[in-house]
């Protein structure tokens, strides 16, 4: 599944002033392992004069660099960012890593679901890893917003940027919540951004390491709670499980934001993957092999208005 000689693409999310530029700024200055392109999105009085300041790791000025300074990526301008995408992969083949830094308001759900579908369609690139920064001294005031919470709950790699403006206890508060949110998520803190900017080349895919956990949690945190079942399911098939997510994501009154899972499939040889974002959702082979004989389904599932009996129900319902 996973094609290796796809170019991939790193996209940088996170809210107004929590150093998206700057992380990009430092990535472009201090690597030179890979080939890499920038698009760029984001709205400042500086728009336009952003691309000059960005230099390379020789102090040359960074050249494959596209701006998207009209409109947001996530809605008005996904167009523009496929083209730029599909630009960059046609004029300069030897590209490793597209970095799309998307503005502080952009909604990643709507970016991961336009690139998943393209995926579908062949894009010769892949969504490899989704890093959010998060102003850790601001956390509080913007837990409050819908698309702050949607920067922290798609990412797979979570930056604490400005540790040096919090206390250690607000810090430990936020780790806290954000494991709740974002069990997935890798954390890592910094103070201007500056990282070990391999994690976040060689970000691996964390996926299947969640679903180590054995018992059922029920966590919820402001509004937003997150279910992991452990569910014996012998009897589903693939097609059925789809019917199932589906009526989840679609007819119910529950709010999912994210789905993961690891699905037994009655009469297959693999556990099957299941990514959902919102309104869609995939269902792929793995290629791990059923463990021991067993049919039990793994689920992770963040949203509002979820609860396990609900889940349960449509799951378990014929
Ligand atoms: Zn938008």
């Amino acid at each position: 599944m996973n094609n290796t000689n796809k170019c991939k693409i790193i996209l940088l999310t996170g809210y107004l002033g929590s150093g998206k530029t700057t992380l990009l700024q430092y990535i472009l200055k201090v690597q030179n392992l890979y080939q890499v392109a920038v698009i760029q999105n984001e709205f400042s009085d500086e728009m336009g004069i952003e691309a000059p300041l960005m230099v390379d790791n020789n102090g040359d000025i960074f050249d494959s660099f596209f701006e998207l300074p009209n409109g947001c990526i996530c809605c008005s301008a996904k167009g523009q960012m496929m083209t730029a995408i599909q630009y960059f992969i046609e004029k300069k083949p030897n590209i490793q890593f597209i970095i799309i830094e998307s503005n502080g308001l952009a909604d990643p759900s709507s970016l991961i679901k336009e690139l998943w579908a393209d995926q579908g369609l062949n894009l010769p690139a892949e969504l490899a890893t989704i890093v959010g920064l998060i102003p850790s001294h601001k956390f509080k005031t913007l837990y409050e917003l819908e698309i702050f919470r949607k920067q922290i709950i798609h990412a797979d790699l979570l930056l604490l940027n400005f540790q040096d403006l919090c206390q250690e206890d607000d810090i430990i508060l936020i780790e806290k919540q954000l494991k709740i949110i974002n069990p997935n998520g890798k954390l890592l803190k910094s103070v201007r951004a500056q990282i070990d900017i391999q994690s976040i080349f060689e970000a691996e895919k964390a996926d299947n390491k969640i679903f180590d956990q054995e018992h059922i949690h029920f966590e919820e945190v402001g509004n937003i709670a997150k279910i992991f079942l452990n569910i014996d399911t012998p009897n589903i098939t693939q097609q059925e499980w789809n019917i199932k997510i589906g009526q989840m994501l679609w007819e119910e009154d529950l709010k999912i934001m994210r789905i993961k899972g690891l699905l037994f499939c009655k009469d297959e040889q693999v556990m099957y993957s299941l990514q959902g974002v919102e309104d869609i959702f995939e269902i792929t082979p793995t290629n791990l092999p059923i463990s021991n004989q067993q049919s039990i389904s793994k689920i992770l599932i963040i949203g509002q208005k979820i609860t396990e009996e609900l889940i349960k129900n449509i799951i378990l319902s014929h």
